[in-house]
């Protein structure tokens, strides 16, 4: 098996990170978290566990963890990096531009359309990203 359900503690371990607890906590509400959170929304969620962890060492600590490829940034347009640990399984995003709420969503229909269009352009895909941005829908929409 590979990396799958692994906690971000552990991943950091396995490369031979010193974790101090401020570190750990970081990682534990990283982990926890499923709503992309910010560093900001992760300074407010980690002081409440030790109110003295500074928000640059949450800078700090999110940056380290995004250098060694154990969580992913994404930029959703409204001006903010937001994070999330790596996925056991790929998924995509949409974001409700009113709220900033991101859903996560699969379509393997998605998926092979843009493999076959990788490959009509002589690639093999490696990677990709896809973000659809909306308002919901309102009685005008239907
Ligand atoms: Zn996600």
């Amino acid at each position: 098996m590979t990396e799958v359900c692994k906690s971000l503690e552990e991943l950091c371990a396995e490369r031979g990170m010193r974790m101090t607890e401020q570190r750990r906590i970081i990682a534990r509400i990283l982990d926890q978290s499923d709503d992309h959170p910010d560093v900001e929304e992760l300074y407010r969620r980690s002081v409440k566990i030790d109110a003295k962890i500074s928000i640059s060492t949450v800078y700090r600590t999110v940056k380290l963890f995004e250098d060694a490829g154990i969580i992913e940034r994404h930029d959703f347009r409204d001006g903010r990096s937001r994070y999330e640990t790596v996925p056991d399984e790929h998924h995509d995003h949409l974001i409700d531009l009113k709220t900033g709420v991101v859903i996560e969503f699969h379509s393997p229909e998605i998926e092979a359309l843009q493999e076959r269009i990788a490959r009509e352009y002589g690639f093999r895909l490696v990677e990709h990203r896809l973000e659809l941005y909306g308002v919901p829908l309102t009685k005008d929409d239907l």
